[in-house]
C-alpha cells in the first residue's frame, strides 16, 4: 500500500529510508509487523505512562463503549465528564475549580490562552490581550500555542503570522530577575503568563529549578497577571510529583493536562481554571460572558473512561511514588555516561534522563538513532540531546539495560 500520510515531524528522508509498521503494544514494548520488538523509550510522546495494554484502562474503555459513545457537554452532561472535572479539581492545592476538556494538549492551551484573554475583558479590561511564554518553550502546534511558545527551529515559517511580543528569557542558574522586568513592564497589556513547569521539553529537556516557579507565581500574582501552567508533558508523576507545579508548592490560575491523563490511551485533555476567573464567565450582568468555545469531543465520554481508569491506577499502583524512586536509581545508573568523550553533561528531572552530547557529535546523531533502533530502542533526539523519559511502569532491569545500551552506544560513535 501507498503511504498517503502527511507524517507529523517526520522528514521526506526518513520517510524515504522507511520506518516500522507498529501493530501491537505491551507494556514498555512496541511490535512491528515483522515482530521486531522495541523499547517505547519516549512513551510514545510521552503519554504512556502506565506503558501498552494496561488491562484496565483498556476494560474501561470496553465498557464505556458498550454504553455511550458520545454525547456533547454543550448544555449536557454525562456521569464520566462531572466525576472527571470533579476528580481533577481536587488533584489541585484549592478545588475551587471547573474544567474545560479538549482532546490534543495544544486545543487545552488554546482554552487557556483564550480564557485569561475574556477574563479581563469580562473583567472590562480590555487592554490585557498579551500572552507570553518561555524563550523557546512549547506549548503545542495550533497558532495561538505557538505564539505562545515558539521553537525556532520548528516554527520559522509562521514567525511573522503569530502574535509573540515578548518572551520570558529562559533562566540561567535559575535567575529570576531578567523575568521580573519583562512581566513588569509589561504589566498592563499581560493577560496572562505561559510556561512549561522545571522543563522545557520540546527545546531539548531543557530543565530549571522549582524556585524560578515559586517566583513566578509571586511575581504574576503581584502584578496581577494569571499564571498557565502547562503541564501536558509532565504531569501525573513523571517529575516523581503527581504535577511538577507541585515541587514549588504553588498555586497555579490554570493548569493544562493532556497525554497522561489517560495514560495515552484515548485523546483528552484539560483545562483546569481557578473559580475565580471561571465565574466572571456569566451572562447574568451587563453584558454576556459566556465561553463561546468548545470542540466537539470535548469531555468524550470513553476518553473521561480511560482517564479515570488512569488516575484510579496511579493511585492504586502508587505510580508517582514509584517514579521518585526509580528516578534515584536512573541517575546512579546514567553517571558513567557523564565520563564518555562525546558528553556534554546529564541533566535529571525524575523520570527524565538527559545525554546532552557535544555541539560536533551532531552529523553522528542519525546513526546513533539508527544503531539504537536497531538494537530495539524507540530514541528520539532533539538535536544533539538524548533523553530517557520511559513508561513509570518499566521495571529496574528493563531501564538499567536501556541506560547501558544508550552507554554503549555512545561510546561507540563519540
Ligand atoms: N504542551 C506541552 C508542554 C507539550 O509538550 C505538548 C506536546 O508535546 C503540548 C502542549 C501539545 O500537546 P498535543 O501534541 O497533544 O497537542
Amino acid at each position: 500500500m501507498k503511504n498517503k500520510i502527511f507524517h507529523p515531524y517526520t522528514t521526506f528522508s526518513a520517510i524515504e529510508k522507511g520506518f516500522p509498521n507498529i501493530v501491537r503494544g505491551e507494556k514498555i514494548y512496541l511490535f512491528d509487523d515483522a515482530g521486531k520488538k522495541y523499547v517505547d523509550i519516549v512513551s510514545s510522546w510521552w503519554a504512556c505512562a502506565l506503558g501498552h495494554g494496561h488491562p484496565k484502562v483498556v476494560e474501561a474503555i470496553q465498557c464505556q463503549a458498550g454504553i455511550l459513545q458520545h454525547s456533547i457537554t454543550g448544555s449536557l452532561t454525562h456521569p464520566n465528564v462531572l466525576k472527571l472535572a470533579d476528580r481533577l479539581a481536587n488533584l489541585m492545592p484549592t478545588p475551587n475549580r471547573h474544567s474545560v476538556f479538549a482532546s490534543d494538549g495544544c486545543s487545552a492551551v488554546e482554552a487557556a490562552l483564550k480564557i485569561s484573554i475574556q477574563y479581563w475583558y469580562n473583567l472590562g479590561q480590555t487592554e490585557k490581550i498579551w500572552i507570553i511564554g518561555m524563550d523557546q518553550g512549547y506549548h503545542g502546534d495550533s497558532m495561538g500555542a505557538l505564539g505562545a511558545g515558539f521553537i525556532d527551529d520548528f516554527h520559522k515559517p509562521f514567525e511573522n503570522v503569530v502574535s509573540h511580543p515578548a518572551k520570558l528569557p529562559f533562566p540561567i542558574d535559575g535567575d529570576f530577575a531578567p523575568s521580573q522586568k519583562v512581566i513588569e513592564q509589561h504589566k498592563d497589556r499581560l493577560a496572562a503568563v505561559i510556561v512549561e513547569p522545571l522543563c522545557l521539553g520540546s527545546a531539548g529537556m531543557k530543565i530549571y529549578p522549582a524556585d524560578y516557579l515559586k517566583k513566578l507565581a509571586e511575581c504574576c500574582a503581584e502584578n496581577d497577571v494569571l499564571l498557565i501552567i502547562d503541564e501536558v508533558a509532565m504531569g501525573f508523576g513523571r517529575t516523581g510529583k503527581r504535577f511538577a507545579f507541585n515541587h514549588a508548592g504553588i498555586d497555579p490560575d490554570m493548569v493544562c493536562v493532556g497525554k497522561a491523563l489517560t495514560a495515552g490511551y484515548m485523546p483528552l485533555s484539560a483545562c483546569i481554571v481557578k473559580d475565580k476567573i471561571y465565574n466572571t464567565f456569566t451572562d447574568k450582568g451587563e453584558k454576556d460572558c459566556t465561553f463561546y468555545h468548545g470542540n466537539t469531543y470535548a469531555g468524550h465520554p470513553i476518553g473521561c473512561a480511560a482517564a479515570l481508569a488512569a488516575l484510579d491506577i496511579y493511585e492504586a499502583e502508587g505510580t508517582v511514588e514509584r517514579a521518585a524512586e526509580m528516578a534515584e536509581k536512573m541517575k546512579q545508573w546514567m553517571q558513567p555516561i557523564a565520563e564518555l568523550d562525546g558528553v556534554k553533561e546529564l541533566r535529571f528531572l525524575g523520570m527524565i534522563g538527559v545525554v546532552e552530547l557535544k555541539p560536533e557529535t551532531k552529523p553522528l546523531i542519525a546513526e546513533i538513532k539508527q544503531s539504537l533502533f536497531e538494537q530495539g530502542y524507540l530514541f528520539r533526539p532533539l538535536g544533539t540531546v538524548f533523553y530517557l523519559m520511559p513508561p513509570l511502569v518499566i521495571s529496574d532491569d528493563e531501564l538499567r539495560g536501556a541506560v547501558y545500551t544508550l552507554q554503549q552506544t555512545i561510546e561507540e560513535f563519540c
